[in-house]
């Protein structure tokens, strides 16, 4: 069921567009920013998301990868068993929606069978992938396990551009091919991109290109030194100054696009849409704003983990500190008595600029950024231009 904009709820069959994993927004959007600030504040440091890799495995060898995937599976990779007993642990503590991704996540022969194992067992499924291994059939699969939506990771407007990060000539079409399968079996798909020098002049075809193709949304990621992006950093990086205006743009565009948009791993994007939101006079809110006025910049530890192909868990993907190992741990376990996770709840533990910032709580900068940096976690954010005016008293 989801909530309609007259507060009716209806079936999702219905409104097949509509899908569970937004009914948080849509309901929140029914709310006075009291309640939606109670709502919030409920369910802080609730397990919201969680980013299972399934396998290192890829068919693609993308310049930019944070797994640095390989051509082969790990044998050392979590069996389905090992899933099975995961989804089990998840459900019996939490309510999150879990990212199925890779490597490739259709690389693995049982995805299909955990996600299918997940759906029955009440939890929200999105799968993120690179989209070249979907066809008609496979479309119809990923429709048949319930996945919610599906990610694909789109870096340029153009064939050029985006099969020569991809690594493989021919990616771009297949993407594309892959996407348009699954809009025609009534599967939601969503396009990442990560933005790089390579591809920053092209955001605005990619976003036009996300609305010819009839995706539902569109995330812009900022690129994390980590993995092969850790080569890629000294020279597709933009600098901090291009972020600044991008994140500018990009807020514009989403008060107007009707496309779901969403800067990913860009914290600092919701300090942007403050200072604009006040210089131009506007209230954020959950009516105004939507979910962005509800929540923060990097969840990483806070609301959102990863859990590696062997078990790691992590702040983030692009974080590679370990928390607990659920071979070891249960899952809520790690979750709930992190040393790491309990640390990134606290921002009065950031350092530097980002520690006597008055934006801190609802951006707290990318703490992978700042480790893949300095090598400290809580350090500041690298990519941020802008000088805290403040200290803030907790
Ligand atoms: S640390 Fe936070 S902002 Fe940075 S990549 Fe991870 S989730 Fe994204
Ligand atoms: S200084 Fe740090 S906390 Fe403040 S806006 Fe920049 S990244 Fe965010």
């Amino acid at each position: 069921m989801y909530l309609t904009g007259n507060g009716e709820w209806k079936s999702y069959m219905e409104h097949p567009g509509a899908m569970p994993i937004y009914t948080a927004r849509e309901k929140m959007k029914q709310m006075s920013t009291e309640e939606a600030g109670q709502y919030m504040k409920n369910k802080k440091n609730q397990l919201r998301l969680i980013f299972w890799e399934l396998t290192e495995g890829c068919n693609l060898k993308c310049v930019h990868c944070r797994a640095t995937a390989q051509p082969q599976r790990n044998p050392d990779e979590l069996s389905t068993e090992e899933a099975f007993r995961m989804i089990d642990e998840i459900a019996g503590f939490a309510n999150p929606i879990i990212i199925l991704t890779g490597g490739e996540p259709l690389y693995r022969p049982d995805i299909f069978e955990i996600a299918g194992y997940a759906t029955s067992k009440g939890l929200r499924i999105a799968l993120a992938s690179n989209g070249t291994l979907i066809n008609e059939e496979m479309a119809k699969k990923i429709k048949k396990a319930g996945v919610q939506r599906v990610s694909i990771s789109l870096d340029g407007a153009r064939q050029e551009t985006h099969d020569q990060f991809r690594g493989i000539h021919g990616a771009f079409q297949t993407a594309l091919n892959g996407a348009r399968h699954l809009v025609n079996q009534g599967v939601p798909i969503q396009f990442n991109t990560t933005i790089t020098t390579h591809n920053v002049q092209e955001i605005e075809q990619v976003m036009q290109l996300a609305l010819d193709e009839k995706a539902t949304a569109l995330h812009l990621f900022m690129l994390v030194p980590v993995g092969c992006g850790a080569q890629l950093s000294a020279t597709q990086m933009i600098p901090a100054a291009e972020y600044e205006r991008v994140l500018n743009w990009f807020y514009d565009q989403s008060l107007k696009v009707p496309l779901e948009l969403k800067a990913t791993c860009a914290p600092h994007y919701f300090r942007i849409m403050r200072q604009r939101a006040k210089a131009e006079g506007i209230q954020v809110t959950s009516k105004t704003h939507g979910m962005a006025a509800m929540t923060k910049g990097c969840l990483a530890g806070t609301g959102v983990c990863f859990l590696s192909h062997k078990g790691i868990v992590q702040p983030c993907g692009y974080l590679p500190v370990e928390a607990g190992n659920i071979r070891r741990q249960t899952i809520q376990e790690i979750w709930e008595g992190s040393e790491i996770f309990s640390q990134l709840r606290d921002t009065a533990n950031l350092k530097g600029k980002c520690g006597i910032c008055e934006y801190r709580n609802v951006c707290e900068g990318c703490r992978a950024r700042a480790y893949g940096m300095t090598g400290d976690l809580l350090a500041e954010e690298p990519f941020c231009i802008y000088q805290p005016k403040q200290a803030v008293s907790d």
